[in-house]
């Protein structure tokens, strides 16, 4: 069930998801050679923490055997996402996904980026820059009228152009009271497809694009997904509200 928000419940959404993208910015700032992905993750939390939010991804998901230990998702190269931060340090020429989350007020917000980490490599610059433009090209269809399979169609169109694999294993999904709520959004579709969009809902859109195949796998941690062929991967993504029948993006500084 799709749960559509009031204009009260927006606010509070906003106010998470401007807390990730403040978060996100730091990490940016902070991924330089030679730092820790763990280090990153706990200038995340310090600054979730300071804000009166709480990490949302660590824990998650609640009772599990094998909750997520992480503030951060911290994916570097071929980790797709679900990176477990750790001792990697950076190096010059990686690339790394960050992912965060945060609740206050006991709603969520959920974004992520990709980093370079000093000189990169023609073909992961390529792959970011897809990747991101891709992610707008998915929140440009979210309107009013359009479906759900408009903003995974709109992805597809623009990433097939350049030939790289879209991951078809995860998706966006909606944003709310629940990390993770109705409808999911695959980051490909047919048109006119899926559940019609409405004024006030919440969603997280999140490509996740590869530079070889899309196939991906689970590493032996049970969290970190990286790309069968051991190829690079990127994952950009934003919570946006349908307001005013057009996206609004919450997530950005
Ligand atoms: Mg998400």
């Amino acid at each position: 069930m799709i749960i559509i928000k009031t204009k009260k419940e927006i606010d509070y959404i906003r106010e998470s998801a401007k807390i990730v993208a403040e978060t996100l910015q730091l990490c940016k700032a902070h991924a330089k050679e030679g730092v820790t992905t763990w280090e990153l993750d706990k200038i995340a939390e310090d600054y979730i923490r300071s804000c009166g939010a709480k990490p949302a991804f660590k824990g998650y998901p609640e009772g599990s055997d094998l909750p997520f230990p992480g503030t951060i998702c911290a994916s570097v190269n071929e980790e797709v996402v679900h990176g477990i931060p750790g001792d990697r340090a950076l190096k010059n020429g990686d690339i790394i996904s960050i992912d965060t989350g945060a609740v206050k007020n006991g709603y969520y917000g959920d974004a992520a980026l990709t980093v370079a980490v000093g000189e990169i490599s023609e073909e992961k610059k390529a792959l970011m820059d897809v990747t991101e433009k891709s992610l707008y090209a998915g929140i440009d269809q979210a309107r009013v009228g359009n479906r759900i399979g408009d903003i995974g169609n709109a992805i597809e169109e623009y990433v097939n152009k350049y030939g790289f694999g879209i991951v078809r294993d995860l998706c966006g999904h909606g944003v709310g009271r629940e990390l993770h709520e109705d409808p999911q959004i695959m980051n490909f579709g047919r048109k006119r497809t899926g559940a019609l969009i409405k004024e006030g809902m919440t969603i997280a859109i999140e490509p996740m694009i590869n530079l070889g195949t899309w196939r991906v796998k689970v590493k032996n941690d049970g969290w970190t997904i990286v790309t069968a062929d051991g190829k690079p991967s990127a994952h950009f993504e934003h919570t946006i509200a349908i307001i005013d029948g057009k996206p609004e993006i919450l997530s950005r500084v």
